[in-house]
C-alpha cells in the first residue's frame, strides 16, 4: 500500500482524497484537519442561507466515510506533530490547508473597533470557533469594500430581514443581534470600475429578490462608461437602476474607489475613499468590512512566498505537493477544486513511490501516546448529529461554536 497525507479537509483536501482512491486500488488516504469538523470554507465560508452550495458536504461525508480513506480531525500539523514527522510516515504529503489570512487593506484606522476583515466577519456569522463574537453597536451605514462573491455575501447577509434565513444554519441569536441594528444603509465599494467587478452574476441578480433591500448604484454613469464591454453584471447593474424600488435597506454599489482611511475616535464613524481625478468622499459607516482576499500561512516548516505555496503543476518537491487555495491563492470555487483534484491524482497516482511506510496505523499510535484528542469519522458524525438535533425547527443546524463545546459531544 502506498500511504498520502492530506493535510486540510476543505473541498481540496476532500475531492482529492475522493480521487486518489478513484485513481489507484492501493492508494490508502489520511485526512488530517485542524478543527474537529471537516470541509473547510464549505463550513466556515459559504454563506449560511446558501445551504444548496454547502450541499456538497454530503458528498464529502461519503469520501471521508470511504474504506481507504481516514480522517484525523482536531490534528494541526506544525503544533501536534511536525511536517518532518508526517513525512516519515507517508509516501506523500499534500498541503490544502487554504489561505485563512486575511489581506490588510494598510491604512489607517483599520483597527477601529467596527472595522472587520471578511476572514473574522465572515467566520463570525458562520460560528468559526477562531472568530470573534459579532458583536455590532447601532449600526445605520455599513460600508463593505471588495467587488467579490464574499462582498456580495456580507452585504446579502447584512440586507435579508430575519425571516429570510429560515432553513438557513445561521444563529437564531445572530440573527436577532442583527435584525436589531438600525441598518438603512450598505455600500459596496470597488477600486475598479463596474466591468471588471468579479461578482457572479446569478449572486449579484439575488439583490432583486431580497424582501427589504433596495439596490443603487451611486454613480449610475459609470455603468454607461463601461458600457461598450459586454458584462453580464453590467447588465444586472443596469436593471436595478432602471428598476427602482423602495424598500427599508438600501444596498448601493460604488465603483472606482480606492479606500484610504478609517476614521473615527473610539469606534469606526466613517471610511474615506479616493475617486477618479483625485475627488475624496467619506461615507459614514459604523461597520466597514473588508473583502479584499486572503494568503495562505505556513505548515510547520514549510513556508508560503508572496501568498501561497510556490508548485509546478501542484509539486513542491519529492513526496510533497499542494492543491487548492494553499496552491494558487484565494480564487476559484468548489466545483473548480474537483477538476484541480482529478489532475492531481491522476499525477500522483503515476509517481508517488511504495516507501513501506506505515501511514495511518503509524499516525494513530504516535497522535495517541502524544495525547492528541483525535476525532475520527465516527467522532465527527456524533458532532454533525447533536447540531442538527439541537437545531430550532427553522434551522437546519446550529453549530458549535467552540472546539471544547464539540469535544464535549464526544465525552457523552
Ligand atoms: C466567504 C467565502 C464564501 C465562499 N462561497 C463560495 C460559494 O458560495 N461557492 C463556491 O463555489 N465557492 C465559494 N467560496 C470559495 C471556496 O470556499 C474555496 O474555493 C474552497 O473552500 C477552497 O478550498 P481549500 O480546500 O483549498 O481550502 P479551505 O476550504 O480553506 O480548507 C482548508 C482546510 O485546511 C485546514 N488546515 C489549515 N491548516 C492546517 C494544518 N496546519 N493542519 C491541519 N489542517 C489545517 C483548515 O482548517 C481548513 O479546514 C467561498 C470562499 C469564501 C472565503
Amino acid at each position: 500500500m502506498r500511504h498520502v497525507a492530506i493535510i486540510g479537509a476543505g473541498p481540496s483536501g476532500c475531492y482529492l482524497a475522493d480521487q486518489l482512491v478513484r485513481a489507484a486500488p492501493d492508494i490508502e488516504v489520511s485526512v488530517i484537519e485542524r478543527l474537529p469538523v471537516p470541509f473547510g470554507l464549505v463550513r466556515y465560508g459559504v454563506a449560511p442561507d446558501h445551504q444548496g452550495t454547502k450541499a456538497v458536504a454530503r458528498l464529502f461525508e461519503r469520501t471521508l466515510g470511504a474504506e481507504r480513506v481516514r480522517f484525523f480531525g482536531h490534528v494541526e500539523v506544525g503544533t501536534d506533530l511536525a511536517m518532518a514527522e508526517l513525512a516519515a510516515l507517508y509516501d506523500a504529503v499534500v498541503l490544502a490547508t487554504g489561505a485563512s489570512r486575511e489581506r490588510k487593506l494598510g491604512i489607517p484606522g483599520e483597527t477601529l473597533p467596527g472595522v472587520f476583515g471578511s476572514g473574522a466577519f465572515v467566520g463570525g456569522y458562520n460560528g468559526h470557533p477562531d472568530a470573534p463574537q459579532l458583536r455590532l453597536a447601532g449600526v445605520r451605514s455599513a460600508v463593505v469594500i471588495g467587488n467579490g462573491n464574499v462582498a456580495l455575501d456580507v452585504a446579502r447577509v447584512l440586507a435579508k430581514a430575519a425571516a429570510e434565513f429560515a432553513g438557513s444554519d445561521l444563529s437564531p441569536v445572530l440573527t436577532a443581534h442583527l435584525a436589531q441594528q438600525p441598518l438603512e444603509t450598505i455600500h459596496v465599494v470597488g477600486r475598479r470600475g463596474p466591468a471588471a467587478a468579479k461578482f457572479t452574476t446569478e449572486e449579484l441578480a439575488e439583490f432583486r429578490t431580497l424582501a427589504r433591500a433596495a439596490v443603487e448604484v451611486a454613480d449610475p454613469a459609470a455603468l454607461d462608461a463601461a458600457g461598450s464591454a459586454a458584462s453580464p453584471n453590467l447588465e444586472v447593474l443596469k436593471g436595478f437602476v432602471a428598476n427602482p424600488v423602495q424598500r427599508p435597506v438600501v444596498v448601493c454599489f460604488h465603483f472606482n474607489q480606492q479606500p484610504t482611511a478609517f476614521v473615527g475616535d473610539e469606534r469606526l464613524e466613517g471610511v474615506e475613499f479616493e475617486g477618479p481625478a483625485g475627488a475624496r468622499q467619506r461615507l459614514a459607516a459604523q461597520l466597514a468590512v473588508t473583502c479584499i482576499g486572503y494568503e495562505t500561512t505556513a505548515c510547520g516548516t514549510l513556508v508560503p512566498q508572496r501568498g501561497v505555496f510556490a508548485n509546478e503543476q501542484g509539486r513542491i518537491g519529492e513526496g510533497r505537493y499542494v492543491i487548492g487555495w494553499a496552491a494558487h491563492g484565494p480564487n476559484g470555487t468548489i466545483p473548480g477544486s474537483r477538476v484541480a483534484a482529478k489532475a492531481l491524482a491522476a499525477r500522483m497516482a503515476a509517481e508517488v513511490a511504495d516507501h513501506q511506510r506505515a501511514g495511518a496505523v503509524g499516525l494513530a499510535t504516535l497522535l495517541v501516546q502524544r495525547g492528541v484528542r483525535i476525532v475520527d469519522h465516527g467522532g465527527w458524525q456524533r458532532i454533525d448529529a447533536a447540531e442538527r438535533t439541537r437545531a430550532a425547527s427553522d434551522r437546519c443546524r446550529e453549530k458549535f461554536t467552540s472546539v471544547a463545546a464539540m469535544l464535549q459531544v464526544m465525552a457523552q
